[in-house]
């Protein structure tokens, strides 16, 4: 598999507060990758690095060969192509599902209307919501918020997807609907970098689990390696926790 992000000795610090201490991690194509790990460990500063929404304080970050952190490097291509899921969903509330997709689309890539609502029909079956085209956000479950967030992602046919407590927010029975969303995507072959605490979940579908603790990557392994014989203290203290 080839590498589609490339992070090198990745450092974030806010103001004293050190948060990132060094994280080195090759994304494959293709590849799931869980990131799991104590609350406050850095899990969001690292994916919000990841797509420079936060602006490293050192170390590199390729993607798709291209040293994104050089501040030579236009960020368009890069933040077309990887889409990220939050874990309050982000919809904009004054828009129908179907504005809400093809925004992107028409603005970013200023493809027609035409094209953009072709597309996002598509995306709304692939979520299960192909009869929400014209609600808005307001009276839609979370768990059809955060599909619709997933399907405006796709809209920019993305080469990664970043998902940050995609399930978090949700009520209990909503957070099944949104994980086989993210489970099919995996199907399907896309790249995903995935911020959980839904082990279940990671251990199905994840290529490799990252625990991090304490702004660096403690232990990382397949599920099997991590959940069934994690070898780190902390991450054995964590599940023992989480499980
Ligand atoms: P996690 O997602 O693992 O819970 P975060 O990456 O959100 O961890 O936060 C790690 C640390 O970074 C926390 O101490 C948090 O307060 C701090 N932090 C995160 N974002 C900011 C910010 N924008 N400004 C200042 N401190 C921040
Ligand atoms: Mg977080």
């Amino acid at each position: 598999m080839s590498v589609l992000i490339d992070v090198k000795n990745l450092h974030k610090s806010f103001k004293n507060n050190e948060v990132l201490k060094g994280i080195s991690t090759e994304i494959k194509k293709g590849e799931v990758v869980v990131v799991i790990g104590p609350s406050g460990s850095g899990k969001s500063t690292f994916l919000r690095c990841l797509n420079l929404l936060e602006t490293p304080t050192s170390g590199q970050i390729f993607f798709e060969e291209q040293n994104i952190t050089d501040a030579q490097n236009d960020l368009y291509h890069m933040r077309e192509k990887m889409g990220m899921v939050f874990q309050n969903f982000n919809l904009f509330p004054n828009m129908n599902v179907l504005a809400n997709i093809t925004l992107a689309p028409r603005k970013v890539k200023n493809i027609s209307n035409s094209e953009a609502e072709k597309i996002a029909e598509k995306l709304l079956v692939q979520v299960g919501l192909a009869d929400k085209a014209t609600a808005y956000p307001q009276s839609l479950s979370g768990g059809q918020k955060q599909r619709i967030a997933i399907a405006r992602a796709l809209a920019m046919q993305p080469d990664v997807m970043l998902f940050d407590e995609p399930t978090s927010a949700l009520d209990p029975e909503m957070v099944g609907e949104v994980l086989q969303v993210m489970q099919d995507l995996a199907k399907d072959g896309m790249t995903m970098v995935i911020v959980t605490h839904e082990m279940g979940f990671a251990k199905e579908v994840a290529d490799r689990v990252l625990f991090m603790d304490e702004g660096i990557i403690m232990e990382e392994g397949t599920p099997t390696a991590i959940f069934d014989q994690p070898k780190h203290p902390r991450t054995i203290s964590f599940l023992s926790k989480v499980l």
